[in-house]
């Protein structure tokens, strides 16, 4: 059993390493950006009312992801999840802890990605993903095997509307403002590892199952 929560920007490779996690160990991946895609995609009212928020690069109110978010925990397995992009601001981190301490649970550990804004930029702007399965690829340093296409479907790969400079700019903003304070929350109330998010994606792989693997055998 293992609870996990994923940090870092937006582009320091959550999401990439989220699937990994996921495969290795059992857990089910919640990310709250998928999620919300999701629900725009099928034009639910959260998924109205999230749309604005999400296209200017702020967040959406926390009322919302944490009902949201608190209905994905209870849907995981035994074996556990890993959390991408939630908690995002301080307030959704303690709503968290406080719904997992009602149920008798707790985090076994917070992964903080650690990655300068310019590496983020370079990442961003070159990040494609499938729109059928949410596969993500990047034009320079994970290319799928045939140029813009999906490996495992074939489906057409897309830019994200908010992965343009302008709107990469404004989610760093949000990010230094808002999401760094949950790394301090986290580092006062429970066990969080820094890891370096900069280098070869499978290099920063290993250094996290490393980790976890302490946590697997456990
Ligand atoms: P992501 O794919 O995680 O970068 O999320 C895409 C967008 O969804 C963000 O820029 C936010 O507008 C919104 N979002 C995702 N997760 C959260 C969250 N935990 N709190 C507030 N807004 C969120």
């Amino acid at each position: 059993m293992m609870r996990i929560v994923l940090l870092g920007a937006p582009g320091a490779g959550k999401g990439t390493q989220c699937k990994r996690i996921v495969d290795r160990y059992g857990l089910m991946h919640l990310s709250s950006g998928d999620i919300l895609r999701k629900e725009r995609a099928e034009k639910t009212e959260l998924g109205q009312k999230a749309e604005s928020y999400m296209d200017s690069g702020g967040l959406v109110p926390d009322e919302l992801i944490v009902e949201m978010m608190s209905g994905a925990i209870e849907q995981a397995p035994a074996a556990g999840f890993v959390l991408d992009g939630f908690p995002r601001t301080v307030n959704q981190a303690k709503e968290l802890d406080e719904a997992l301490t009602s149920k008798d649970k707790h985090l076994d550990i917070v992964l903080n990605l650690m990655i300068d804004d310019q590496v983020v930029m370079d990442r961003m702007t070159g990040r494609r993903s499938c729109p059928k399965c949410g596969a993500v690829y990047h034009i320079t340093n994970l290319k799928p095997k045939v140029d813009g296409k999906c490996d495992n479907d074939g489906a057409e790969l897309i830019q994200r509307p908010d992965d343009r400079p302008e709107v990469v700019a404004e989610r760093l903003k949000t990010y230094h403002e808002q999401t760094e304070p949950v790394a301090d929350y986290y580092r006062e109330n429970g066990t969080i590892c820094d890891v370096d998010a900069r280098g070869d994606i499978d290099e920063i792989t290993a250094s996290i199952f490393e980790q976890l693997d302490v946590f697997a055998q456990a």
